[in-house]
């Protein structure tokens, strides 16, 4: 008989959960529930255990041995072998991002987009960033006045009137030309999102789009169609052709009591919402709340927003942690998880889930090697994304400031030097990240905020990275018995 020896993993990270001990591969997940018997089994390994070949090669002829083979196909026991890697894909396109519009008829207090329509110039706004970094790097806020931006190339697209307002005829050229890209890259599924500023100013071009791509079929494509909106413009016939073309709509909400989100004269912009909202529920869309755990919003954010979702029959709520790096620094990761983990639970009660780049880890995480095959961590932006604006440039995400190109270059854009250096970090975090318990599903800070800081893409804000483990945490020590793989060697 042929023997191996096998050792419990380095990158093996284990976490109480009730009454189990959770384990999972910190590069790989894997994530699975272990009794106390299955926990000492994989202790065993610790010092080196060697067993017959035969175990991992044929049916398990008993429990232990099951268990051993299921801890090893996670990588959670290696042989002296060198450790198998996961295929790491290089070019692939999966989230295509259309920004209809450059403007907005709300006044967000922390939006990204709410510059548009401000006297400014370019070149004042790419001083005061450098005033900014050089001054006050942990109060680089997002807001009207301080815009998260942080380059020439955005400023001069925000600011210039050829570039609000993208054609219907462009859209779907340019979305043409994005299939052609993905295809390229052998991807045969991707996600479009109507994005903007508000992308329902500009209803005609995302109802050409919708008409002429359906559900992908024409172009050997799978498409998932998304937009996030601000809700205040849906009409009965922009409902009607959510429904039919299955559009998921997140809809910006916050909390029904903050004052965070008004119009651009200074109204109040619940009600009208609220009647976007009632015309989605009624033709049966799919709809998500989008909310924000801000600064501005820290008051307010609570269980009412929960409320609000059972009401208008939103099954999701999908939370946009603050990407401010001075919010970390002043509420504190513990504060943060604490906060938000209160409403995840009420969420849980009345049956909507809250979901966001934070809830992402955690999900990856459950999954076996999920990352090279969705083609990115919980940032598309980093290698899996094209947003292209209305005059056909093309940025990594509407929150980026890097120009990769234009959309008429064809596959040429991805073999660019921009692109490459996004898709390098699809997989591989920069040197901080290395060890740390969740390396192979966080991509860390969104890619705004980083450039504005940091003028970099490959930083790391290491004032967020106690909110990111803490809130994964929380979500792995509250997971019950088979909610994942539980392995329970002890018998009743
Ligand atoms: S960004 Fe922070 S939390 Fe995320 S992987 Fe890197 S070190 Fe870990
Ligand atoms: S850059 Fe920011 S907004 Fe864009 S995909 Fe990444 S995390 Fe999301």
């Amino acid at each position: 008989m042929q023997y191996k020896r096998y050792v419990l993993s380095a990158d093996a990270i284990e976490v109480p959960a009730n009454k189990h001990t959770a384990v999972y591969h910190r590069e790989r997940g894997g994530l699975c529930l272990l009794d106390d018997p299955a926990r000492r089994v994989l202790h065993g390994f610790r010092e080196g255990r060697t067993i017959p070949v035969t175990w991992l090669e044929s049916e398990a002829a008993d429990r232990e041995i099951e268990l051993i083979q299921q801890l090893a196909a996670r990588g959670l026991l290696v042989s002296n072998e060198a450790p198998i890697q996961p295929a790491v894909s290089g070019n692939k396109i999966n989230v295509i991002q259309l920004i209809l519009a450059n403007a907005c008829n709300f006044g967000c207090t922390y939006c990204f987009e709410g510059i548009q329509g401000k006297e400014m110039s370019v070149e004042a706004e790419v001083t005061k960033i450098d005033l900014s970094r050089l001054h006050a790097p942990d109060e680089i806020k997002i807001d009207l006045h301080d815009s998260m931006y942080a380059s020439k190339e955005r400023f001069e697209h925000q600011y210039d009137p050829a570039n609000r307002h993208m054609k219907p005829q462009d859209a779907v050229r340019y979305v043409e030309n994005a299939l052609a890209i993905s295809r390229a890259s052998d991807v045969n599924s991707v996600m479009i999102q109507f994005f903007g500023g508000e992308p329902l100013l500009n209803w005609k071009a995302i109802q050409a789009v919708l008409e002429r791509f359906g559900n992908g079929e024409r172009d050997r494509m799978q498409i998932a169609w998304s937009t996030v909106t601000n809700g205040s413009l849906i009409t009965e016939e922009i409902a009607e052709a959510f429904a039919r073309y299955e559009v998921a709509v997140c809809v910006s909400f916050d909390s029904p009591t903050s004052p965070s989100r008004p119009l651009k004269h200074g109204g109040d912009s619940t009600p009208l919402v609220m009647e976007g909202l009632r015309r989605l529920q009624a033709k049966g869309c799919r709809v998500a709340i989008n909310a924000a755990l801000t600064s501005s919003t820290w008051n307010e954010f609570d269980e009412s927003i929960v409320d609000l979702a059972v009401d208008v029959g939103a099954g999701e709520i999908g939370v946009v942690v603050d990407f401010d790096p001075g919010f970390y620094a002043r509420f504190g990761g513990q504060q943060i998880v604490e906060r938000l983990w209160r409403v995840v639970e009420y969420g849980r009660y009345r049956g909507v889930v809250l979901t966001g780049y934070w809830h992402q880890i955690f999900q990856l995480l459950t999954g076996h090697d999920a990352v090279p095959e969705r083609g990115f961590k919980n940032c598309s932006a980093k290698g899996a994304q094209l947003s292209i604006e209305p005059n056909g440039s093309v940025f990594a995400c509407k929150a980026g400031s890097t120009l990769l190109g234009s959309i008429s270059q064809g596959t040429a854009l991805l073999d660019a030097q921009p692109y490459q250096a996004h898709a390098s970090l699809r997989h591989e975090n920069p040197a901080p990240c290395r060890g740390c318990e969740i390396e192979g599903f966080c991509a860390g800070l969104c890619l705004g905020p980083l450039e504005k800081k940091y003028a970099a893409i490959d930083a790391v804000e290491t004032s967020a990275c106690d909110f990111y483990r803490g809130i994964t945490r929380k979500h792995i020590e509250s997971l019950r018995p088979f909610e994942v793989a539980t392995f329970d060697l002890q018998t009743h």
